[in-house]
């Protein structure tokens, strides 16, 4: 990679000094990690809404779908001001080149998932989401998005990065103003990746690409980066992964001796029952790939969907 992907990030998980308390949420994983590869634009919407350092803490009330965001203590509704400033900044982002965006879990500005709501009486609801992050998710529908907690989640860590990478390349293949023949070897080229994610969407974007020349490019490519991002939403299970990786090991039938074939199928059944990690049989299966140079398979995004240093595929 020449250039790093930019990504917006709530500012506090970089370590800016920016919360309630004056202090921050620094996440070493981020910085350190993902920072290798993302340019990160920072946000904190309740700074730049023009709230000061310290302040009062905020939090959701009322009805969940349209939530008002009030001090905890003195009940100022900061709702209005709030929602001005995402109106704008959302607008703003538009032209910053965004393939993700990473959100601090449980604020009532940033949190994206399952932010609490307190209503009149009884505890908080556990189904709102922060304001800031409820007009991104509007203004950036197919954009990937998503929590610093669930990255905890290997599986979920892996498809939020993968989606990330996706989506850059996607930018910077229409930023050549790509024509249909380029979409078809697009397509190709993500053709197994998909299948790991969602073999019913892959069917639907080939159909979509064979009827291409009935639509203008420009619904074309609307349509299938739609699909594109939908199908990898969908989690890329072990059965999936294992149904793949014998698609691959098929081409190599006639080279491979049959003791070659066997120790692949022999990997690939030990991923299977989770005794390794995917990149055990994927190891050996790019090992192959590589020496009998059959170009469809050497150019598949599914042998190395974002970079090996990110570890994303050790996991059992
Ligand atoms: S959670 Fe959001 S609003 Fe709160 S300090 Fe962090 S960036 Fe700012």
């Amino acid at each position: 990679m020449t250039e790093k992907i930019k990504i917006g990030v709530s500012s506090c998980l970089l370590g800016n000094p920016v919360r309630y308390d004056g202090g921050h949420k620094h996440d070493r994983y981020i910085t350190d990690m993902l920072g290798q590869y993302f340019d990160f634009i920072p946000v904190c919407p309740e700074v730049e809404c023009g709230l000061p350092v310290p302040r009062e803490t905020m939090r959701l009330v009322g009805d969940p779908e349209k939530p008002r965001l009030l001090t905890t203590r003195t009940k100022v509704d900061m709702t209005d001001q709030m929602l001005k400033f995402c109106n704008r900044k959302v607008l703003e982002l538009e032209t910053s080149e965004l393939c993700g965006f990473i959100f601090k879990k449980d604020s009532p500005s940033s949190g994206l998932y399952r932010v609490k709501v307190y209503g009149d009486t009884g505890p908080a609801q556990r189904n709102g989401r922060g304001l800031f992050a409820a007009a991104f998710a509007d203004q950036f529908p197919l954009l990937p998005l998503e929590e610093e907690g669930r990255l905890n989640d290997a599986k979920l860590r892996e498809n939020f990065i993968e989606r990330v990478f996706c989506y850059h390349r996607w930018k910077d293949f229409i930023a050549n103003q790509a024509s249909y023949k380029e979409l078809i070897g697009f397509h190709a080229r993500h053709k197994l990746q998909l299948m790991a994610h969602s073999p019913k969407l892959l069917s639907a974007m080939g159909r979509l690409v064979a009827s291409g020349k009935t639509l203008s490019v420009e619904e074309l490519m609307t349509s299938y980066f739609d699909l594109l991002m939908t199908a990898l939403t969908y989690r890329a299970t072990v059965k999936k992964n294992v149904n793949v990786l014998y698609h691959i090991i098929g081409y190599f039938k006639k080279q491979n001796s049959s003791d070659e074939q066997a120790e692949l199928i022999e990997q690939i059944e030990r991923y299977a029952r989770h005794f390794v990690p995917l990149v055990v049989p994927l190891t050996l299966v790019s090992h192959y790939v590589r020496k009998y140079k059959i170009s469809y398979l050497t150019d598949q995004t599914y042998l190395e969907p974002h970079p090996a240093e990110l570890m994303l595929r050790n996991h059992v």
